[in-house]
């Protein structure tokens, strides 16, 4: 693919190969051909990159915030400007739809204009003092160089939210991308670069991921820890950072109910919560996945639901008319076959779907299982791909039982026209985001993160600055 670039490493402001020049190949996940190649890095290029951190750190950190805000304007401008080419390139890589491609690099130019407008707004306190002439301040100063680690099935969006706000706080950051996704991510790096952002303040890595988190989290210049990605590598990470006490963000996995009542607008359930399950071929942390549809509608909703998911037109996501593309990587294939045929063994009808599609490329059908038991690993783990699985409740008391039951807590939906239920479902669901009769999560003004199992910190909303930044206390008297 003669538009796919050999991407390579950015350390101490210069784009470079690895170390030793070792490089591993990107696929299509649409045709499994290779498309281009990424840098690999060895221990000495973290070396190099963590240096310059330190010093990239020193500068920026020196820069007014009115400045940074500035430059991350200008950097946001670029990044609408190359839009439709990053596009295309996350597409080639991802395999998600172009349009997604574009809503997912339009929606990450919010983003950066939302943390440049933070970063002037980091503000402190004056605390009343106990003595006549004594100033007591709280205030806030940049944490120091981070080391983000970011998952494939966002390859911007995940990047954009933790550069944005550790560039707003004054911190230096060294992003370790996904190698499988790595092309478009270093083109968003690439507008802060232009945009006037002093090189040594953004170092971008692949390598292997174990090697480069365990190297980084440890180093004493790393302050801050940022992971997306899956609960058990977040666990890991966590307990790394926590024997060399850095500071931890963690977005990690959930497996959100969506729960649909007697009451509800049954049609526009259905057609919402498709739209919502089949984006990204479902590889969504805030997917809805488990559709829990009370007794007297559970079988419309199937129905209609069943209807969208067969709606869904499966292809190249560089095809104009196509609207869910292949997963990501092979590894998502056999694990939606494992999953529908557990549920099929245990008695689940397959109303729509359940097979892969042809044999080149990672495209599954758009699936509902129907008839879904808790005893099925579909309800126990996440599903991460297209296929939804679905049962019925009878009482309130029943569907918050089963939404709460697994560890984790990140995203949950809600239909209902009973104001009395939606209030009670916003208090009685473990989870930290919940969005009721529409999708309304993870614009940047709002929080996002998870409890339990799914990570702690937000990753949005006026929150979001704070896990950069330290509080200093200064108590002064006019002496
Ligand atoms: P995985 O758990 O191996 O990897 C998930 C992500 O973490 C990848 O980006 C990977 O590069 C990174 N990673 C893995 N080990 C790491 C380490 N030791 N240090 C630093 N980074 C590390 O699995 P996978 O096959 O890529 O994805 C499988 C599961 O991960 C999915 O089923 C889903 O549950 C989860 N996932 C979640 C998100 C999310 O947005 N929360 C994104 C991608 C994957």
């Amino acid at each position: 693919m003669a538009d796919y670039p050999n991407v390579q490493l950015h350390i101490a402001g210069e784009w470079r190969d690895a170390e030793g020049g070792k490089r591993i190949e990107v696929l299509n996940p649409a045709t499994e051909e290779v498309v281009g190649t990424v840098a690999h890095a060895s221990i000495n290029d973290l070396d190099a990159a963590l240096a310059a951190a330190e010093r990239g750190f020193a500068v920026w950190r020196k820069i007014s915030a009115y400045e940074r805000a500035k430059t991350m304007r200008k950097a946001a401008d670029l990044l609408r400007a190359r839009a439709d080419t990053i596009a295309r390139l996350m597409t080639l890589e991802q395999g998600k739809p172009l349009a997604e491609a574009k809503g997912e690099v339009m929606a990450a130019t919010d983003v950066i204009d939302w943390f440049a407008e933070e970063a002037r707004r980091t503000y402190g306190q004056v605390i009343p003092a106990r003595g006549e002439g004594i100033y007591q301040l709280a205030i806030k100063e940049p944490i120091g160089p981070v080391a983000a680690f970011t998952p494939w099935n966002f390859p911007i969006n995940q990047v954009v939210r933790k550069l944005s706000a550790a560039l707003a706080a004054g911190c230096s950051i060294i992003v370790k991308a996904p190698e499988e996704t790595p092309a478009s991510p270093a083109e968003l790096i690439r507008c802060f670069l232009d945009a006037g952002v002093p090189g040594d303040v953004i170092g971008l890595v692949y390598g292997v991921p174990s090697e480069i988190s365990a190297y980084l989290i440890a180093h004493p210049t790393i302050r801050k820890v940022t992971f997306t990605g899956s609960t058990p590598v977040g666990k890991m990470l966590s307990a790394l950072a926590g024997q060399h006490m850095k500071r931890v963000t963690m977005e990690l996995g959930g497996h959100a109910p969506a729960m649909v009542f007697n009451d509800a607008d049954v049609e526009h359930a259905a057609k919402t919560l498709a739209l919502a399950k089949f984006r990204n071929a479902g590889q969504v942390c805030v997917s809805p996945t488990r559709f829990l549809v009370q007794e007297k509608v559970y079988d419309q909703f199937v129905a209609s639901f069943t209807a969208h998911a067969k709606a869904v037109k499966v292809g190249d996501g560089l095809a104009a008319d196509t609207t869910m593309g292949p997963m990501a990587n092979d590894r998502r294939v056999p694990q939606m076959e494992t999953l529908v045929a557990d549920a099929r063994s245990k008695g689940a009808e397959i109303t729509t779907g359940g097979n892969r599609i042809g044999n080149k490329g990672y495209f599954f059908e758009p699936t509902v299982v129907s008839g879904a038991t808790t005893e099925m690993r579909g309800m126990n783990e996440e599903p991460f791909g297209p296929v939804a699985f679905m049962r019925p409740f009878k009482t309130f008391e029943d569907v918050v039982t089963e939404a709460n039951r697994l560890p984790w807590g990140l995203a949950s939906y809600a239909f209902t026209t009973s104001g009395k239920t939606a209030h009670a479902l916003a208090a009685g669901v473990d989870v930290g985001m919940i969005t009721i009769n529409h999708l309304g999560l993870a614009l940047p003004e709002v929080p996002f993160g998870g409890v339990k199992d799914s990570g702690y910190g937000t990753e949005g909303g006026s929150e979001a600055i704070e896990a950069y930044l330290n509080t200093k206390f200064v108590s002064q008297s006019g002496i």
